[in-house]
């Protein structure tokens, strides 16, 4: 690549590229929350591959697996043939994911990607129930294909489909517009009511924090009433734990403290462990009910992703890991805190819960302007929400105390710089 190597990707790639603008320089190196570029600058990934990194870059145990198993020349491609390294996901997730939790789900492998599953959820859900309808909420995010664009509420991603979405009617999210609507009540009025034109659709699919639509956490207690909603009508239940979910909010499923046993659970990620492409699709025994092959994609046995995946749920053998999350969590949310009374000027709002918080600012492109300062000075950080208005600290789950401190100071220092430009302050 030559020297002004930014060059190449404005040449040749396609007008479709992002984040490379918000982060322009080019990557050669990463370790754990640490990333350097071509010009050997360090910088601290508060972006974790949105959500697919929540074990940092290149853990040591991981990749050690993946090295030996390449190495002896390991499957690397089967479809959904039988391989061991899938077997022994297969044991693994079940012995210390569902088992301990008291959970009963068949395994599903779509394709590899988030969008797959929640494609394969929308097409069991429909093919159980024999309804074409399904339920989502304001400002959900669930992939880029038709049908998880159809449930998905951005208005510029919904365009880029170019045809109509339909068969989905959209309800408001919890705390969704005002506050004294209460949202859970309204869908069930409209589920009862045999005039409210609302079909009774064969899913509810909901985000427990919506990741990219601005990091909106649900109440537990809503939550929990959308199950109840949803037992009521027999409409399966499905959460898309494809960002929310593998520890981001502090236990490995988001939806364990709702207390609740969603019908099917998407998964996608950080569920690879290494940032390797993988999805699941889990689902009640009873729901299983696709014939062989009716659903399928080439890159179902996605092998090295297995490996490091059953690698990567040693994390979850004990509670540590989710001692060490919480621990860092409350860390986040006494600076989040401290930081929207200390600079009242950012007009911001805590949201989130986990290590997926981040800060809504009411000031028009702060929000944007916060991450670009943070990256000059080495921070790796993204916005969400539909106007881009949420600033969002997503480092891995397995970052040290003195980075993640590092890290937030550098939020500080560019807030600091921002409140002092008088623009800010008068727009
Ligand atoms: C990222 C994401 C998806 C889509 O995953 P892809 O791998 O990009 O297709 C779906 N749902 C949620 C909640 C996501 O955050």
């Amino acid at each position: 690549m030559n020297q002004n190597s930014l060059n190449v990707f404005e040449q040749l790639e396609s007008e479709v590229r992002s984040y490379v603008r918000s982060f322009p320089t080019v990557f050669t190196k990463a370790q754990g929350h640490k990333m350097w570029d071509k010009d050997g600058k360090e910088y601290l990934d508060f972006f974790a591959g949105a959500g697919a990194l929540n074990y940092g870059h290149n853990d040591p145990n991981m990749k050690q697996k993946l090295v030996d198993y390449i190495t002896n020349d390991g499957i690397t491609h089967s479809l959904d043939m039988a391989s061991e390294a899938k077997g022994d996901f297969l044991e693994q997730f079940n012995e210390v994911i569902l088992k301990p939790r008291g959970f009963d789900y068949k395994v599903m492998f779509p394709g590899p990607t988030g969008t797959n599953t929640v494609e394969s959820a929308l097409k069991l859900a429909r093919k159980v129930t024999g309804r074409t309808n399904v339920i989502s909420f304001t400002n959900g995010f669930h992939g880029m294909t038709i049908g998880a664009l159809s449930v998905t509420g951005n208005s510029f991603k919904r365009k880029g489909a170019g045809i109509p979405l339909t068969n989905v009617s959209t309800m408001p999210y919890d705390d969704f517009g005002s506050d004294n609507l209460d949202t859970v009540e309204y869908l069930e009025r409209f589920l009862e009511n045999n005039g409210s034109g609302v079909d009774t659709p064969a899913a509810i699919i909901l985000e427990t924090v919506q990741g990219e639509g601005g990091i909106n956490a649900a109440r537990f207690e809503w939550i929990k009433k959308v199950e109840s909603i949803c037992k009521r009508f027999g409409i399966l239940l499905i959460i898309d734990d494809v960002q929310a979910g593998v520890g981001r909010t502090g236990t490995f499923f988001s939806f364990e403290p709702a207390g609740i046993e969603p019908d099917i659970v998407c998964l996608s990620k950080s569920i690879g462990g290494y940032g390797l492409p993988l999805a699941l699709t889990l689902i009640k025994p009873k729901y299983d009910m696709f014939a062989p092959g009716e659903h399928n994609g080439t890159f179902r046995g996605n092998n090295l992703a297995f490996v490091a995946a059953t690698e990567s749920l040693n994390y979850w053998k004990d509670d540590s890991f989710e001692k060490s999350i919480k621990a860092k969590a409350e860390k986040v949310t006494t600076f989040l805190e401290n930081l929207v009374k200390k600079y009242p000027e950012i007009k911001g709002e805590i949201r989130g819960r986990g290590l997926m918080q981040g800060i809504a600012s009411e000031v028009e492109g702060l929000s944007e302007k916060v991450a670009e300062e943070s990256f000059k000075r080495g921070l790796i950080m993204e916005t969400a929400g539909a106007n881009d208005e949420v600033f969002k600290l997503f480092p891995p789950l397995t970052i040290d105390d003195e980075s993640l401190e590092k890290g937030l100071a550098i939020i500080e220092e560019s807030i600091k710089t921002l409140v002092k430009d008088k623009e800010l302050v008068t727009s």
